[in-house]
């Protein structure tokens, strides 16, 4: 594995400043930041071979079409999906979801039916489900969760009945960066034939995804979080899923056959690709899981948890913090509160010391319902951090307090 100053020479942007400090980014969770060859990678596109795809006979156009083929080629294999069939890009994890709600409640949702959510759910998780719930007059159930932020599993075993038609979950909580225990819950839910959702917007970034050893019947993932272009993401689907649900858009190259009294499908995966697709987005995130494999998806992994405990035993030692999702099976994620000093203030001093982190509610207000509060500060890491930047942060905390003090 390479050590850890040239991984942090690979993007570019880790060695610029901020306000005249060395940049800390603690917001992967949010977006991760691109390595060279995921830029060239773009780059090349637009310098090269720039030509719409799957459309024309020209060179230009073959070139592209084959590279964004390719990049679909690379996703399969990433995530080992069956065929390529399977693989659908769309505009990302909010994409991705949308999508499915739609198409799923259009072709099997009744009045009284019910989703299952958990309450750890992004709203990219909530919302396109609700809007489907709306339409259709189906109901949302959701999975309550312990104090430590892990899902109580004997309460989703409840909540599956004949009534329940698919189950929806993140594989890790972004506000509290706890892991759900994604097996148990699909293999659950296929014992009496429910499908499931997994989100893996932040799942895929911090080990090994198989979504044929999942069994997982779709799984949706955003470019953008694992060092590829923002604009391009996942939606996998089994297959004979694809095959029955119908398209969420209509438009150019998912068609076959258009009269203005019919219009038939274009073969999978085109069925689920309308309009111009970003397929530059699509080729740097290709190179990006390149980039992945090159590191190695294990070394990641265990990089992160080493992190992840150090920033855990750093962090809680300061006096007045306290940590907010404390399960033993956490992505990298830390999400805390210090006492008596309002989230947006630290956030906004320790930006100022050229440490980015998100504050607020990170798009999971009913995480933040749950413990009463209003929002965390959240410390996200990622393989390309250090534990001297997580003692940045720690020092930074013992400044906004004692500014406070
Ligand atoms: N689900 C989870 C768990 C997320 O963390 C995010 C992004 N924060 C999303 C969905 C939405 O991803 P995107 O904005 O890339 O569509």
């Amino acid at each position: 594995m390479k050590n850890i100053a040239e991984i942090r020479a690979d993007f570019p942007i880790l060695s610029r400043k901020v306000y005249g400090k060395p940049l800390v980014y603690f917001d992967n969770g949010a977006t991760t930041q691109k390595p060279q060859c995921v830029l060239d990678a773009v780059d090349e596109v637009y310098e090269s071979y720039n030509g719409n795809i799957h459309r024309g006979v020209h060179f230009l156009s073959d070139m592209s079409s084959e590279a964004y083929e390719k990049a679909r080629e690379k996703v399969r294999s990433f995530i080992n999906a069956d065929k390529r069939e399977e693989i659908v890009f769309t505009s990302g994890t909010t994409g991705s979801i949308n999508g499915i709600a739609f198409s799923f409640g259009e072709r099997y949702i009744k009045p009284g039916d019910e989703i299952i959510l958990s309450h750890l759910e992004h709203h990219a998780n909530i919302v396109p489900w609700q809007m489907m719930c709306e339409r259709k007059g189906a109901v949302l159930r959701v999975i309550p969760i312990n104090d430590k932020g892990e899902i109580i599993l004997d309460e989703y075993y409840k909540l599956l009945s004949s009534k329940t038609k698919l189950v929806s979950v993140t594989q890790a909580s972004n506000a509290l960066g706890t892991i759900l225990p994604v097996k148990e819950i699909i293999a659950a839910a296929h014992s009496v034939n429910v499908p499931v959702l997994i989100d893996g917007a932040q799942g895929i970034q911090h080990g090994i995804v198989d979504v044929k050893a999942m069994d997982t019947d779709f799984y949706v993932f955003s470019g953008h979080k694992i060092y590829g272009p923002a604009g391009i993401g996942v939606l996998y689907g089994k297959e004979k899923w694809f095959s029955e649900l119908p398209p969420f858009q209509g438009g150019g190259d998912m068609v076959d056959k258009v009269t203005f009294e019919k219009t038939t499908y274009n073969e999978l995966p085109f069925k689920f690709e309308a309009g111009t697709m970003n397929y530059p987005a699509a080729i740097g995130l290709a190179r990006a899981l390149d980039y992945v494999l090159s590191i190695g998806r294990e070394n990641i992994a265990s990089r992160e948890k080493e992190l992840l405990s150090y920033a855990t035993g750093r962090l809680s030692a300061i006096k007045g913090l306290k940590i907010y999702g404390t399960s033993d099976r956490k992505i990298s994620t830390i999400s805390f509160h210090i006492k008596d000093i309002h989230q947006y203030d630290t956030g906004m001093i320790l930006d100022k010391i050229g440490i980015a982190v998100r504050t607020g509610t990170h798009c999971a207000q009913p995480v933040m319902d749950r413990y009463g509060i209003d929002g965390t500060v959240r410390a996200s890491l990622c393989f390309y951090n250090t534990k001297e930047e997580i003692d940045t942060l720690a020092d930074g905390i013992e400044k906004v307090k004692s500014m406070f003090a």
